[in-house]
């Protein structure tokens, strides 16, 4: 049968939402502007120098000074998968700490590179325990690497990064750290806490369009890279091949074709936090997040991660017995055009995921999500007064200003 391409051409429309799920967060009207720039070829003299800045940008956030900072040209599973195959060889041992759904595509990754997987299991909402990681580095002094996830977007759980860099510095072993969440949203200090191989995406406290992931490499990790034995596996991964376009100097050769305007967008994402500045950045989105643990607290609604270890920016939290989970979801992207997140995993259909990243952490979004799931909950049996969880939130607002008048 033969294809009618008229019957497909129809003017795109898509309507705008507010996005406080687990990712994409909302992408400022400046990032989009930025996307839409013309068009330049990936080894045009305007593009290298925005590809050099790119890369400086990407060393504030992730707080190193090491040159193999770069933007992935694909998403944020990539960017794992890059540290992971430049990083092992056949018979390779490496410690996975697992506490929600992307320390298991972790310990998938080490397999599928030819390497041993020795894994620990954390409860889904704990962090890491640094216990059972002492138990681990001390049963298999001969691993090569740890691999953890620093902020779990399945459960909305940190853990202590600093500490783990630390055992697996002492212990002669490389860490391969996971920040896709982290990211922009809570301190990421690669070079102070001893990273080896780090990781993110765009579409989360960056607030840029998906599809663009950092990635950053140290200096001992970049001389496993340089020294393999064999080749990496995957030729497009390949970090030794990729500096070769990415390096830096006049001399660039054709790799692959970059995503130009993708480029454009994390550059312009890049230098809104730098002009915000990243503890200012940090500061917004725990403030933001006490706001809105104020509002839900009013509503009955509990998170399922302690205080002690709560990601500001994933906000895992409990669904009231009487509230319908997906009813409430759908009511709230058809009636509020508000996207709030399922729970992945282990938790589906038994959290909610309220993502405030970057963009996406401000306190009219708190207010608006406050107001949204009040009307969706009242109508479903909750007991409590309409505004009074908005109110909770707006008073969390009014003390940090007072506070900051005092001092
Ligand atoms: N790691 C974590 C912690 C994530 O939250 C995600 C995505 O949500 C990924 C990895 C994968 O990133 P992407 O979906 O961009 O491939």
């Amino acid at each position: 049968m033969a294809i009618n391409a008229n019957e497909s051409q129809c003017e795109l429309s898509i309507q705008a939402r507010t996005l406080m799920g687990p990712g994409p967060s909302d992408v400022p009207a400046r990032v989009l502007a930025a996307l839409g720039q013309p068009t330049v070829g990936h080894l045009d003299p305007q593009f290298v120098a925005l590809m050099d800045e790119t890369k400086r940008l990407l060393q504030y956030l992730f707080q190193t000074k090491s040159e193999l900072t770069l933007p992935i040209s694909a998403p944020g599973s990539s960017a794992m998968e890059a540290c992971f195959v430049n990083l092992l060889e056949a018979g390779d041992k490496v410690i996975v700490c697992r506490n929600g759904v992307f320390g298991l595509r972790m310990t998938e990754n080490v397999e599928r590179s030819g390497a041993q997987a020795v894994t620990i299991d954390d409860e889904w909402g704990q962090p890491v325990s640094l216990d059972k990681l002492a138990e681990a580095i001390k049963a298999n002094p001969d691993a090569k690497v740890i691999a953890f996830v620093h902020a779990e977007t399945s459960t909305g759980a940190q853990s202590d990064a600093q500490a783990i860099a630390k055992m697996a510095q002492d212990a002669g072993m490389l860490t391969i750290m996971d920040c896709v969440t982290s990211l922009g949203g809570t301190p990421v200090k690669i070079d102070e806490w001893g990273i080896d191989a780090a990781y993110s995406g765009s579409q989360k406290c960056l607030s840029c369009v998906p599809g663009i992931a950092p990635i950053t490499f140290g200096e001992k990790a970049q001389q496993v890279i340089q020294n393999r034995k064999q080749k990496v596996q995957s030729w497009f991964s390949d970090q030794n091949l990729i500096m070769a376009y990415w390096g830096g100097g006049a001399k660039r050769a054709y790799h692959h074709t970059a995503p130009v305007n993708n480029v454009y967008a994390l550059h312009e994402s890049l230098l809104m936090i730098k002009k915000e500045g990243l503890e200012i950045a940090w500061a917004r989105h725990a403030q933001n997040h006490q706001a809105l643990k104020a509002g839900l607290q009013v509503m009955g609604i509990e998170f399922v991660v302690d205080e002690a270890h709560r990601l500001p920016q994933l906000n895992a939290v409990t669904i009231p017995e009487y509230a319908d989970d997906a009813a409430t979801r759908s009511q709230l992207l058809s009636e509020f055009n508000l996207e709030i997140g399922a729970g992945l995993g282990a938790l589906a259909g038994k959290v909610w995921r309220i993502g405030l990243m970057g963009h996406s952490s401000s306190q009219h979004n708190v207010e608006f999500c406050l107001n949204a799931l009040e009307t969706s909950l009242l109508a479903q049996g909750g007991q409590f007064e309409k505004g009074a969880a908005i109110a909770a939130a707006q008073a969390v607002y009014q003390n940090a200003k007072q506070s900051t008048a005092v001092s």
